[in-house]
């Protein structure tokens, strides 16, 4: 069985790593190989390196001021001879990018099996122009095989009438990342120089609360609100320090840089790798966040997670109480924060909830299913 796993951002590596690893423990059974389009370039390097997973293609199609008309374009264009020259019988996508769309419509052409990792995940909010809930409802038109984390995601299928044989829950992909992660970042052969930083940064005295935002839908005054609610959270709990890895977007830096650098308990530093990242979360009390994957993450560490949206995709979470939606609202954010910073009870019962994005053997599940349809 010939296995195509194609994706380009650092997310869907992320995400993608563990399944390329589980492929390639059945060489009898599967010609594995994986192909990027590399919609982002750097990010997606160091996770791959981490993995330790060498791409088989490389389309390298990462532009400065990249928009969505030419990425699309390029990568169904660039895969065209991939497709042709390996003939996969299976390609696996991931999630809601513009390559997991771009990459399911180019192997739809090509006649392969598309299988959609993270499917039926759902804002029902199509806002032009964030491409998001277009792309994963696109790709889950096209797909074969929708390999959904939790059941609300396959409720969602369902409820798209897509045929219930053709939907598999496994729990997310993420957990097996992390839990991969975790293992590696702890082991004593382990050594990194970004994290040895991190270590001369943090006040061991102080509770951590890592802080991550890129989202677009929070340029502008989201960001300005966002920044005035984490001053206000430093200077009205100085035994805390917020660490803040800053997207590197200018929509980003700006607000930040401007209302951030001067306060002595928050320390600004640039993007970190996923390595040093899942150590910090490790060693954090609080996570503030807009990010996806991060949402996903945290509840196997055992940590409370304001989100910093109004909507979300991910439901699941908010219900289980491992997540709380703060949107961008300077009082809610403070609010929220200050309750997990001072009642120690709302603290743990929140920190003990059971992760709803699975245990860590999606790809387990997703590599059985594979070899039962084809036993
Ligand atoms: N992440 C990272 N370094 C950072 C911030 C996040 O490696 O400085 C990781 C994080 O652990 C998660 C993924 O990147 O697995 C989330 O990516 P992002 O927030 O960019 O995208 P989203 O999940 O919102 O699609």
């Amino acid at each position: 069985i010939k296995n195509l796993i194609i994706f380009g951002t650092r997310p869907e590596a992320i995400k993608m790593a563990p399944l390329v690893k589980e492929f390639l423990k059945y060489p009898d059974d599967f010609d594995t190989k994986v192909c990027i389009t590399a919609q982002h370039r750097e990010m997606l390097d160091q996770v791959l390196d981490f993995f330790e997973i060498s791409p088989d293609f490389d389309l390298d199609l990462m532009k400065p001021n990249q928009n969505l008309y030419s990425l699309t374009a390029d990568i169904i264009t660039n895969l065209k001879p991939v497709l042709e020259e390996f003939q996969p019988d299976y390609v696996y996508v991931h999630g809601d990018t513009t390559t997991t769309m771009a990459a399911s419509l180019a192997s739809f052409y090509a006649g392969a099996q598309v299988c959609h990792i993270e499917a039926g995940l759902r804002t029902f909010n199509m806002q032009s122009p964030f491409p998001e809930e277009m792309n994963r409802s696109v790709t889950g038109v096209i797909s074969n095989i929708h390999f959904a984390p939790t059941t609300t995601s396959m409720d969602n299928l369902l409820r798209e009438n897509k045929k219930k044989e053709s939907i598999v829950i496994t729990g997310n992909t993420v957990i097996d990342a992390l839990l991969f992660s975790v293992n590696k970042v702890n082991s004593s052969e382990f050594s990194d120089a970004e994290v040895a930083q991190l270590i001369s940064l943090l006040d061991n005295n102080k509770r951590l609360i890592l802080v991550t935002g890129h989202r677009r839908e929070n340029h502008g005054q989201g960001f300005i609100n966002i920044c005035e609610a984490l001053k206000q959270i430093a200077l009205e709990h100085p035994d805390t320090q917020i660490v803040y890895p800053v997207h590197l977007n200018p929509n980003v830096q700006k607000p930040v840089y401007e209302l951030l650098a001067d306060i002595p308990n928050i320390s600004l530093i640039a993007p970190l790798s996923y390595p040093s990242f899942v150590w910090l979360m490790e060693k954090s009390y609080l996570i503030i966040t807009d990010s996806g994957g991060v949402q996903e993450e945290a509840p196997s560490l055992g940590k409370p997670v304001l989100v910093m949206r109004d909507t979300t995709e991910r439901p699941e979470a908010v219900d289980a109480g491992t997540v709380v939606l703060v949107g961008t609202n300077r009082t809610k954010i403070v609010a929220e924060a200050s309750k997990l910073l001072n009642s120690t009870e709302a603290y743990e019962q929140m920190g003990k909830l059971h992760n709803p994005y699975g245990d860590g053997k999606a790809c387990a599940r997703i590599v059985n299913h594979i070899q039962e349809m084809n036993s």
